[in-house]
């Protein structure tokens, strides 16, 4: 059995040199747990926040730690009469070939309904995140402008997604054309701006947003969410998901710099963590888990392969080398 474990705390930009693939036994299941071979794991920019030695809403880890994170696998061995050997299961597993995870803590995955991977996107914690993100803290109506920052990854393809089927127009903040180009021509996005080849982010929201922002679902934050605000509406909500833009900054950056844009709209600016929403995860599951399997929600995972790149695919977050939600498949079926 092969498992990750934190090697050294990052000091800003996190490096190869923080990991270490270590050996160790299988783990034995105790009563009421299952062994679970994985065959796909998640990495997720959240994660950074564990690596610090800060307190915050994910538990830090410390060196020497094992990795932990969303997995997809296949139930080896049961000590639970919920799931017997040979179901497939998602849960909070490790960066590992196998992990004991307790049968009350697990969800079946059912593939017929989409590709098991995407129990770790779409169908999984960030398409949960996007849902009560967007419905409960961005409250979008019909003809809202809805503008999403990180939109062609995990949760913002699928904020998107939901905001136009709400009626909205909705304009997407991404790093390359290949993924501006999926959100216009495949999710079906109004506009969607490459924030890394438009110099001015106020001119292009004016185009592609000509009406004003009624609400920005904001996974990033830095200069794409100041333009943002200069850019919003009268009772705008800003829904503040993430902002992975600052999550390698060793100093806090001055700000929030454009708070005064907020005065005359009364903007209202609220976080939003998905586990507040635990109690009504399965409906939120459901709803999503239909609209995939009718067709009508688009999904996509970026595949690195074997999990001795795990380390590769995490770093991979930070330089936007994903569309969608990025997997690590560390078994075959
Ligand atoms: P993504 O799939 O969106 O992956 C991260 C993406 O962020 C990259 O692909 C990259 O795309 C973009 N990015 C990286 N650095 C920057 C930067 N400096 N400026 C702008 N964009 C950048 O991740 P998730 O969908 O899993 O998560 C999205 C956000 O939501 C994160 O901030 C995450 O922490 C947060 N989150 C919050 C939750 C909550 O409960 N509050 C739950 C889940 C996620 P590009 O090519 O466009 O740069």
């Amino acid at each position: 059995n092969r498992e990750w474990v934190l090697a050294a705390r990052p000091d800003g930009e996190p490096d190869l040199d923080c990991f270490e693939l270590r050996e160790t036994d299988v783990p034995s299941p105790n009563l009421g747990e299952l062994l679970v071979r994985t065959r796909y794991l998640s990495v997720d920019p959240y994660m950074r926040g564990r690596m610090r030695d800060a307190e915050s809403y994910a538990e830090p880890w410390d060196v020497g730690d094992a990795l932990k994170g969303g997995i997809v696998g296949e139930v080896i061995e049961s000590e639970s009469d919920a799931y017997d050997a040979g179901d497939l299961v998602t849960g909070e597993g490790r960066w590992a070939d196998y992990a004991t995870l307790d049968a009350d803590d697990v969800a079946p995955v059912d593939p017929t309904v989409a590709d098991p991977e995407a129990y770790l996107g779409v169908l999984g914690m960030p398409g949960r995140t996007a849902y009560f993100g967007l419905l409960e803290v961005g409250e979008p109506q019909p003809g809202d402008t809805v503008v999403v920052s990180g939109a062609a990854g995990a949760v913002g393809s699928v904020v998107g997604q939901i905001a136009k089927r709400n009626g909205c127009r909705v304009v997407g903040f991404a790093g390359t054309d290949e993924k501006t180009e999926w959100l216009t021509d495949d999710l079906g996005f109004d506009a969607a701006i490459n924030y890394k080849t438009t110099d001015d982010y106020g001119d292009a929201l004016d185009a592609a947003a000509p009406d004003g922002v009624d609400v920005y679902f904001d996974n990033v934050g830095g200069p794409i969410t100041d333009a943002v605000f200069t850019k919003l509406n009268l009772d705008a909500r800003v829904a503040v998901c993430g902002q992975i833009s600052h999550y390698n900054d060793e100093e806090v950056p001055t700000g929030p710099r454009k708070l005064p844009q907020i005065i005359a709209p009364r903007a209202k600016v609220e976080g939003l963590l998905v586990s507040d929403f635990a109690t009504r995860f399965e409906v939120a599951s459901e709803r999503l888990g239909e609209w995939v399997a009718a067709g009508e929600l688009r999904h996509r995972e970026t595949v690195v392969d074997g999990l001795e790149n795990a380390s590769d695919a995490f770093l991979g977050l930070f330089a936007g080398d994903n569309i969608g939600k990025q997997v690590v498949r560390v078994a075959p079926a």
